[in-house]
């Protein structure tokens, strides 16, 4: 039993704002007394895909062509095997526990994966060694907070380095980012503002480099295109033809 009601909310930012989100927006259904909460994101494919995760939410992957109305009838449709898996998931503990900071732990950057040495030292220093992720510490409380400024400082270089080919090749069509942001951001790799700016997640230092490469371009595309249409589509696959590769990637190592 439903009601039919459902609610849409746009995940953040206004119309015309480009963004290249985990989520391209939220939406909910009301299924009896439950409220099933799902992330929507459209794609380039023929039928609708719903995913329960691990940690229980619901991820509706929908053609780029599907309305809205469509999208929450098949929702609707499915929702008893919906609240089913997510009452499964419940009884399982988190896939990846958070981080500690601490010798032994696997953290990865740029797709590949680096054990963590946390070392006593008399300045702060971090630097990849030999699959190893080189911490020297004054303060081992500190450890969390300087790895997290290695990444930022090496997505200062990277981003922009990876990125420059891409600026240059989109030339063709009268577009260029007016600047690049980088910084910590929860729900999205990448965001574009009306006004070309390009924002983009330190977090991605951790994907291999033509999952950084897609988010650039995705968003470069945003340039051309401020929203997911066709049109919007069509170049981003002429530009880059097998991004769809690398957006499934860093799906899986993001997760
Ligand atoms: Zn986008």
């Amino acid at each position: 039993m439903d009601d039919g009601q459902s609610i849409m909310s746009n995940s953040q930012g206004t119309v015309g704002d480009c963004q290249l989100s985990i989520v391209n927006c939220q939406l909910s259904i009301k299924f009896g007394s439950k409220e099933i909460v799902f992330d929507l994101e459209y794609q380039e494919r023929k039928s609708l895909g719903i995913t329960v995760h691990p940690d229980r939410k619901v991820m509706v992957k929908a053609p780029v062509d599907a309305s809205f109305e469509k999208i929450l009838e098949k929702v609707r449709k499915r929702a008893p095997w919906i609240l089913k898996q997510q009452s499964y998931f419940l009884s399982f503990e988190p896939l990846t526990p958070p981080r500690k900071y601490i010798s032994g732990e696997s953290h990865l950057y740029m797709g590949r994966q680096y054990r963590l040495k946390i070392y006593d030292s008399s300045k702060d220093t971090v630097k990849l060694k030999r699959g190893f992720l080189e911490v020297h510490v004054t303060d081992k409380a500190k450890a969390k907070k300087l790895v997290l400024d290695w990444y930022k400082a090496r997505a200062e270089v990277k981003f922009p380095e990876i990125a420059e080919k891409w600026i240059v090749r989109f030339k063709k069509y009268g577009v260029e980012p007016s600047s690049m942001i980088i910084k910590w951001m929860d729900k999205r790799w990448g965001s574009c503002t009306p006004k070309g700016k390009i924002i983009l997640n330190i977090e991605l230092m951790k994907a291999p480099k033509g999952c950084i490469e897609y988010v650039i371009v995705h968003e470069l595309c945003h340039l051309i295109h401020h929203n997911h249409s066709a049109a919007f589509f069509e170049v981003q696959t002429k530009e880059m033809m097998d991004w769809g590769k690398w957006k499934e990637r860093m799906e899986r190592v993001m997760a």
